[in-house]
């Protein structure tokens, strides 16, 4: 699998399991989404998977990734955990990619307190998933190879485990689903107003925007210039301000150094990690608390 290393150790952690060889693609120096050259350099006739990930809800370079990866005969995956209700070019998130996979954990723009999604634009890719969650169970007498067993029959084909998402949890993300559209446009309004207060500081980069995309922000990724973000990170947190770093490159993890990955290997991802920082970014941040971190920030870059 060929996948970013600016993410969330998860979207190569599960392949991993799986026994798939990790190879790390670098990230656009603007976006921190994975680059679509460096990708292109990557993939081999026995890539299976390329796993994308929408960095902070902003939808990754899928028209060019999807070419690629057919090229290979690959799928694309799109890790869109960041960016449920994310609309790039017209299409939802979700519509674009062979598969897609959603969270709900609570951090994120919608929640079920934990879970998941999977969509597909492939009915049978669709119908694994769907066995997959279930132990693997095939249920419809059609489609089972001993289906004259009896009435009780169920057989596996294919290994799974169990991934349902409890009926109650469910029930929140549907409850949840009816304010994505006001939860995206709070938190475009967030993002807009520490646009236009910071953008005249200096010692900072403000995160950029691609035409043609209309986000739910999840993370508000600035980057700190002079090799000052580990001063910043703390002052911000001495103030009682949770920012946080998002993402250490997912190869620094000891797992993957033991497995023989060394720093260095994508410099682009690693100085975008060496700069970032996530000032606080939810739908209920009030007006007066998002005014307390930009004056923070301005008294501590100042
Ligand atoms: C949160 C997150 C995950 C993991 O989601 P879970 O719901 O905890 O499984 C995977 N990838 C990214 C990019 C994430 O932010």
């Amino acid at each position: 699998m060929v996948t970013t290393p600016m993410t969330f150790v998860a979207t190569a952690a599960t392949a991993a399991q799986l026994g798939a060889e990790i190879v790390f693609a670098d990230v656009e120096d603007a976006t921190a989404n994975i680059d679509p050259d460096s990708v292109a350099s990557a993939i081999t006739p026995s890539t299976r998977v390329v796993a994308a990930v929408d960095y902070a809800g902003q939808p990754a370079d899928l028209d060019a990734l999807l070419p690629i990866a057919h090229g290979a005969g690959a799928l694309l995956l799109e890790d869109a955990a960041h960016s449920i209700g994310s609309v790039s070019r017209s299409r939802p998130v979700g519509s674009i990619a062979d598969l897609t996979t959603f969270s709900f954990f609570p951090t994120k723009n919608l929640t079920t307190a934990e879970g998941g999604a999977v969509v597909s634009t492939d009915p049978a890719l669709l119908e694994r998933v769907r066995r997959f969650k279930l132990h693997g169970l095939v249920r419809d007498r059609d489609l089972q190879r001993h289906p004259d067993e009896g009435g009780w029959h169920q057989e596996v084909h294919e290994f799974g485990l169990n991934y349902r998402l409890p009926d109650v949890l469910a029930a929140l993300g549907s409850s949840q689903l009816t304010r994505l559209e006001r939860f995206k446009a709070r938190r475009a309004a967030i993002f807009d107003r520490y646009v236009r207060e910071l953008s005249d500081l200096d010692g900072i980069r403000l995160p950029a925007r691609v035409d043609g995309i209309d986000p739910t922000w999840h993370l508000f990724a600035l980057r700190v210039l002079d090799g000052r973000r580990r001063e910043v990170y703390t002052a911000m947190r001495e103030r009682g301000i949770l920012v946080q770093v998002n993402y250490i490159p997912v190869y620094w993890h000891p797992v993957f150094e033991d497995l023989g990955y060394r720093r260095g290997m994508c410099p682009v991802a690693e100085r975008f990690y060496a700069e970032e920082l996530s000032l606080p970014m939810f739908a209920d941040l009030t007006d007066d608390d998002q005014s307390r971190v930009i004056d923070a920030l301005r008294e501590i870059l100042s």
